[in-house]
């Protein structure tokens, strides 16, 4: 029989000190409980490969909510309970901690949400995606930080492979494909060779999949540090067009990708709309009912898209502050963002940036009450005034206070 390898010198070593005091004051409690304690999934999987992981995901063999209020009361923190999953979130000083009651499933149909019932810890990694995340820490007592790995994920962690745990894998749950390739890009892996063979025959299971279950992945996708690199090999491997067949990720993607993290992370809208950008106004409608993308990202698509046809205009040498404004004004920063990150044009870049950084924050110290003082009555003509003032504040043509009590005078006395 193989020694059962023991990490608790690395969790000693990776986890914050309340952390780790928290996770062996739930492993007293499940033991008095006489049920089994788990650390799982993730944590597992960078713990072994010395990379930070502060989400904690433990599984119970037992009633993961009953210990997570024991838990809560031990430590004076905050629980959370999801009774009918069986699930429970303890917040501590620290952060927050998740349990599980161990459980297995069976899928009625690809696609679908699988049938749960209660389990073994066995049965709780078995359901799992890929080996390297189908390994679990034993957290009881006398045998704290033993290594629990039934399907060899620490040899696929070491030989740098993701492989899934069954012939049938990506049948039940085609997000897989898409979690496959973003763990491999993320670590630097490879697609096990029978994997990579079940994700070719298995790719039109992706047609089971709902809008909001592969959105779900594309933003995970677009979380990482290199999404460009995810949506490349998901486009070599044909996954890519099936999640829609207009998306393409490419040169000109990966550069404007890289671009727009030069300034601070992008957000999710942002690459969003550099996804789409080079696309028609259907295509991007249909991407957005297609993925179920929320109102506001689905706005800065379509701005972008929109803002696109009219960037020419945005050419013309010496325009004026005030032009640039009234061009732009109404869009969402993060559609004028992703034109200016695509933007070809030097000049059309730099005016955009003017707009972002400085011209839409212009605002003239007099407003309407100002001019009301002055004798003016609300109306139309008095919202053309304002207009003009913030033009012209716009343009340099006033700057003070001073200046813009003046401009206003003199157009009430040419007015009258
Ligand atoms: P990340 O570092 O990306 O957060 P993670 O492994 O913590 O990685 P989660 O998405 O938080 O990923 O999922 C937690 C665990 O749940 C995974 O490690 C995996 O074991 C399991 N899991 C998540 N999604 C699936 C899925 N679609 N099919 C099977 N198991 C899954």
């Amino acid at each position: 029989m193989t020694m059962q390898k023991n990490l608790s010198l690395q969790l000693e070593r990776q986890l914050p000190r309340g952390s780790l005091q928290l996770i062996r004051t739930a492993g007293a409690l499940a033991a008095e409980r006489r049920c089994g304690l788990y650390l799982v999934g993730g944590a597992v999987r960078d713990i072994l490969l010395g990379r930070d992981n502060f989400d904690l995901d433990l599984v119970v063999e037992g009633d993961a909510p009953e210990l997570s209020r024991a838990l809560a009361q031990g430590i004076s923190g905050r629980v959370l309970v999801h009774q009918r999953f069986g699930t429970a979130k303890v917040k501590h000083d620290h952060g927050s901690i998740d349990l599980t009651t161990a459980r297995s499933e069976t899928y009625s149909r690809p696609g679908a949400l699988p049938t749960v019932s209660p389990g073994s810890i066995t049965d709780d990694l078995r359901r799992r995606d890929f080996t390297i995340n189908a390994m679990a820490m034993d957290l009881s007592p006398g045998r704290f930080g033993a290594l629990v790995d039934p399907f060899s994920g620490e040899a696929d962690l070491r030989r740098g492979l993701i492989s899934v745990l069954h012939d049938r894998s990506f049948v039940d749950d085609a997000t897989r494909m898409l979690r496959a390739v973003r763990y491999e890009q993320r670590f630097s892996f490879r697609l096990e060779e029978s994997t990579e063979a079940l994700l070719r025959r298995d790719l039109p299971m992706l047609a089971t999949i709902s809008g909001d279950r592969l959105r779900h992945e594309l933003e995970l996708i677009l979380k990482e540090d290199r999404p460009e690199d995810v949506l490349e090999r998901a486009q070599a491997l044909g996954l890519l067009e099936r999640v829609h067949p207009s998306l393409k990720a490419d040169g000109w993607l990966r550069d404007r990708y890289r671009l727009a993290r030069s300034a601070s992370p992008p957000s999710l809208p942002l690459y969003l709309a550099l996804l789409t950008y080079r696309l028609g106004a259907d295509e991007t409608e249909d991407i957005i009912a297609r993925l179920r993308i929320p109102g506001r990202a689905a706005a800065v698509m379509r701005d972008a898209c929109r803002l696109k046809a009219d960037l020419p205009s945005l050419e013309s040498p010496g325009l004026l502050p005030s032009v640039i404004h009234r061009l732009l004004r109404g869009r969402s920063p993060a559609s004028v963002l992703a034109a200016a990150v695509a933007a070809d044009s030097a000049a059309v870049r730099e005016r955009l940036e003017l707009y972002l950084n400085r011209l839409r924050y212009v605002k003239t110290s007099l407003n309407g009450e100002a001019l009301q003082q002055m004798g003016l009555s609300p109306g139309p003509q008095l919202g053309e005034m304002l207009g003009a003032l913030h033009e012209a504040k716009l343009d340099g043509r006033v700057k003070t206070r001073e200046d813009e009590a003046a401009f206003l005078r003199a157009r009430l006395t040419g007015n009258q």
